[in-house]
């Protein structure tokens, strides 16, 4: 992608796990939380990240803005490769690539006063020579807040206004790209459109790229240009936003959007119940990782990996891709189920 900011190529992330189980085997256990991931961020595009709790990616977030090590794989950012930076080389990158984490009131330190808060960005880059009253107004006018919230301190902020506070932070430093981790979270669904709609606003107005990292999946169609689906640490699905709501064909992709399905009392949706058990990391299932729980799985997807094709503008890791509307086969229709 020529007009890339962003640019994330086979990255692996693993954690050792220590204690009774790799006394038990007598060596350190590794599992990988981030098993192999490609895809670009171009500037100007909102990209999601989405998948159950513990499907990657944060893990994958973390290790983009440098907070976790990749054990494998490049991250490129803006023409720079950021693998094996030192923390101090990071340093500038960071003014570039804001992080908005979870909990909206509790990312915010409870002793400083919100004009504290967004001008803390400044202090830290040392760009004390700005005029961080003027900044502090400027950034609250953006967010749509007014000039008198400087003086509260976060408990006194509703859920909403916390997170436009966070907002603020993030867009301080006038940075390329905003990664944003469940940035509704925790906000009634009212707010949560008003939050979106801000974040799109400031893409806009600024030329800002996001990032965003969510498992609801309403967020994802009503911000994001494009979308992955994560499971057990890897894309099963990656494409254009409205061609995956419009049409899945992954079959777990298929599952998280009927269980999540639109408002609309026109429309008739079939839920996809998955079997609850999701596989663990230390037990990878072998052929397609996801065929202990696919309703379409056949034989091959128990020995076969299925490969994506990488150019494909719309991937799918699936032996079996699935058409619009298809439906779950009856359990007697299926040949190796
Ligand atoms: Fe299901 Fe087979 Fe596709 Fe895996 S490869 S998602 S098991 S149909």
């Amino acid at each position: 992608m020529s007009d890339s900011l962003l640019s994330v190529r086979d990255v692996r992330v693993s954690f050792e796990i220590g204690g009774l189980l790799s006394q038990a085997l007598g060596r350190p256990t590794e599992i990988d939380g981030v098993a192999g991931v490609s895809f670009d961020i171009a500037k100007g595009e909102t990209f999601a990240l989405v998948g159950e709790s513990g499907s990657g990616k944060t893990t994958l977030a973390r290790a983009i803005n440098g907070l976790l090590r990749c054990a494998e794989g490049e991250i490129i950012f803006d023409g720079k490769k950021l693998n094996g930076l030192s923390t101090r080389a990071m340093k500038p990158v960071r003014r570039q690539m804001a992080m908005m984490f979870q909990d909206p009131v509790g990312s915010l330190s409870p002793r400083l006063t919100v004009g504290q808060l967004i001008a803390e960005p400044f202090r830290i880059h040392e760009m004390t020579d700005r005029d961080l009253g003027a900044e502090t107004k400027r950034l609250l006018a953006l967010v749509g807040l007014s000039a008198d919230f400087a003086d509260r301190y976060p408990h006194q902020l509703s859920g909403g206004q916390a997170r436009r506070v966070g907002v603020a932070r993030a867009i301080a430093l006038d940075p390329a790209l905003i990664v944003a981790d469940e940035p509704t979270a925790g906000l009634d669904v009212s707010v949560q459109g008003e939050i979106l709609n801000l974040l799109n606003d400031l893409r806009d107005r600024l030329g800002l790229s996001l990032l965003i990292i969510t498992h609801n999946l309403h967020v994802v169609r009503q911000v994001a240009d494009r979308m992955a689906v994560m499971y057990l640490g890897r894309f099963v699905e990656l494409g254009g936003s409205e061609a995956i709501f419009t049409a899945p064909r992954h079959p777990y992709t298929k599952a998280l959007l009927s269980a999540n399905p639109e408002p609309d009392p026109d429309r008739i949706i079939d839920r996809i119940a998955l079997p609850a058990e999701v596989p663990s990391l230390l037990a990878r299932p072998p052929g397609c990782e996801f065929h202990t729980r696919c309703p379409w799985a056949e034989a091959r997807c128990r020995t076969e990996v299925p490969l994506p094709a990488p150019d494909d503008p719309h991937r799918t890791a699936c032996h079996f891709p699935l058409s619009p509307g298809a439906r779950p086969p009856r359990r007697e229709e299926t040949t190796d189920a």
